[in-house]
């Protein structure tokens, strides 16, 4: 149970309906393992007496309206219990996975390089949500039990003074312990079975993210069947594994429940022997069922348990994750930068093996600086170093003479716009989605931007106008018209920094023309990354790098590059720029 504490944070914003619940738990319980058998041991000697027939019909009644009594408090207390435990569950399961999202967001992109999507997804719907059921149900039941239990023992106690038969209780009382053997064996076995569901459970999350993402593909490749067969392949681990889960989860009840009824034999024999009176036997016998049924639920809160905790092993390796990319403890506010770029010495590795080596370079503020190499020689990688998406291995990045590492990471980033080869948009509005440039932007301001970036025309040609939706990834716009909105985007960020990620799809000749209008004069008076594809970009960038394996091998204007560098020279004439 300590391993759950932290997540037991959540529970404090609904303490009092945790302690309701926790109340109607303890009237639940008294009701149900002091109640009952009290109520029979009461009721039946009067009812079935020799002189019964004495009884006035009111009297009958009352003691008939006795048990409904007393279920209607055991009734109404289980209700409430149950209504608001679920309440601070699902409380918990949402502060639960708010702390996963939010974690999410703020690890390095390194840890997703290294983590499937469809995992993450069923790590924040599936374990969180056994989370939840372990933390809510176990610290309810740990609860309700041992208060039916030590009533139920009570019972049994003030039955057995009272008609003086202490080894009827003795007898009863120490064949409990023996119940508590089977949870002890299922317990073990469960942890690891549980684990196993929870990665299972993974799987089949990620190969249906995986076949969601590639719907074209799996057309176009004829997929469908060789997708069918991996799903079921998955879908049938997992069905292996819950199996066992339920094999020894449901081998619980069962056994104590047989090893009750070899106590309640036992005292079936003894009362035979002592001549026991009937109603007494059986008031016992529910004394001795309200004890043992309490072991069995707590052999439920023990695999609860046991699930519990593998899904929190699976959420911690992500809750635990270094956020390696976080400001430093003396971190300062970048304000607002000039956008002089420097790279000073820098090595840069994904793995082992570095992919970018002793890279040292300056920027100056307002140039359009052209990355230029052939595939895999290091450009995104040397962008991806500017707004700290990495931090180098060796040497620094500094802008404006400041190492990036020394500013906090959203005001550097804040200085920075992005605009990625296939921008993604969300599944809302055109204006909201070319507000995320700069969330607090009027809307006049995002018109000025949508107007700097021939958005306007065909934001006001939708039926919605600028309140049209763009369909999930924007899959209702053209390639020109989603290229067009995130360059608008950038130009409402109107950062001093720009990285640009050059489109290599071709568009029509009309869209081509407004794209390149929009992007020169979002360029203007910015420090310009761009991963260039195009001759004319690359004719008019004032500086152009040339990577070749993770190197900068040139430096300079067209002119001198082309001069100089003989892999530039061969790149250009072949048109094959980056
Ligand atoms: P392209 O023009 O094809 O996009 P690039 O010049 O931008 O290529 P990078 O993407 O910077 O090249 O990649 C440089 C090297 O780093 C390549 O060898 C690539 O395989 C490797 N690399 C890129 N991303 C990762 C990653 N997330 N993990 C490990 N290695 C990576």
């Amino acid at each position: 149970m300590k391993r759950f504490r932290p997540h037991l944070r959540h529970l404090r914003d609904v303490k009092w309906h945790f302690i309701g619940a926790l109340f109607c738990a303890a009237v639940y319980g008294i009701s149900s393992g002091f109640g009952v058998p009290y109520m029979m041991n009461f009721i039946f000697p009067k009812v079935f007496a020799e002189n019964a027939a004495e009884l006035s019909r009111m009297q009958i009644l009352g003691y008939a309206l006795w048990l409904p009594a007393i279920f209607l408090v055991r009734g109404l207390s289980g209700y409430l219990n149950h209504y608001l435990i679920n309440f601070c569950g699902f409380r918990v399961l949402e502060g639960v996975r708010s702390d996963y999202f939010a974690k999410l967001q703020r690890l390095p992109l390194a840890f997703f390089h290294k983590h499937a999507t469809g995992d993450l997804i069923s790590r924040g719907l599936a374990d969180t949500n056994q989370l939840q059921m372990t933390l809510t149900n176990s610290a309810n039941e740990a609860f309700k039990q041992p208060i039916i239990f030590m009533g139920a023992i009570a019972a049994l106690i003030y039955l057995s003074f009272q008609n003086q038969n202490v080894v009827f209780m003795l007898l009863c009382v120490i064949s409990i312990p023996l119940a508590v053997l089977p949870i002890r064996i299922v317990g073990q076995n469960l942890l690891r079975r549980a684990r196993q569901v929870q990665s299972s459970m993974g799987s089949v999350t990620e190969r249906l993210s995986e076949n969601l993402g590639a719907l074209k593909e799996v057309r176009a490749f004829g997929l469908e069947k060789r997708e069918e067969d991996r799903f079921r392949d998955t879908i049938r681990s997992l069905f292996h594994v819950q199996l066992k889960v339920v094999k020894y989860a449901a081998a619980l009840s069962p056994t104590i429940e047989f090893l009750a009824a070899f106590g309640v034999s036992a005292a079936f024999v003894y009362a035979y022997h002592v001549r026991l009176p009937w109603e007494v036997f059986f008031a016992m016998c529910g004394a001795l069922y309200f004890s043992y049924d309490p072991i069995k639920k707590v052999g439920f809160v023990s695999n609860e348990l046991k699930k519990g905790a593998a899904a929190l092993d699976r959420l911690e390796v992500i809750l635990n994750e270094p956020e390696s990319i976080a400001d430093a403890p003396d971190a300062t506010d970048a304000g607002r930068l000039r956008g002089d770029i420097e790279f000073r010495g820098v090595t840069f590795a994904y793995d082992e093996e570095p992919v970018l080596h002793n890279a040292s370079i300056a920027i100056p503020a307002g140039t359009v600086c052209a990355l230029v190499g052939p595939s895999g020689a290091g450009k995104s990688t040397f962008a991806n170093l500017v707004p700290r998406f990495y931090d180098a291995t060796g040497g620094a990045v500094l802008i404006d003479g400041r190492d990036v590492r020394s500013l906090t990471v959203q005001s550097l980033r804040r200085n920075i716009a992005l605009v990625s080869q296939d921008p993604v948009l969300f599944n809302d509005t055109i204006r909201n989605n070319i507000r995320l440039g700069r969330p607090d932007a009027t809307d006049a301001e995002v018109e000025q931007a949508s107007i700097n970036a021939f958005v306007h025309d065909f934001a006001r040609a939708q039926p919605q106008g600028y309140e049209t939706i763009v369909g999930e990834r924007g899959t209702l716009l053209s390639g020109g018209q989603k290229q067009r909105l995130a360059l608008a985007r950038a130009f409402l960020r109107n950062a001093p920094i720009l990285i640009l990620d050059e489109a290599t799809s071709a568009l029509d000749t009309e869209s081509e023309r407004m794209v390149q209008e929009a992007l020169r004069k979002l360029m203007h008076g910015r420090t310009v990354l761009i991963i260039a594809h195009r001759f004319s970009t690359i004719r008019d960038a004032g500086m152009i790098l040339v990577f070749d394996h993770g190197r900068i091998i040139g430096s300079g204007s067209h002119e001198e590059v082309y001069a100089t560098s003989p892999l530039y020279h061969r790149l250009y004439d072949q048109q094959q720029i980056g």
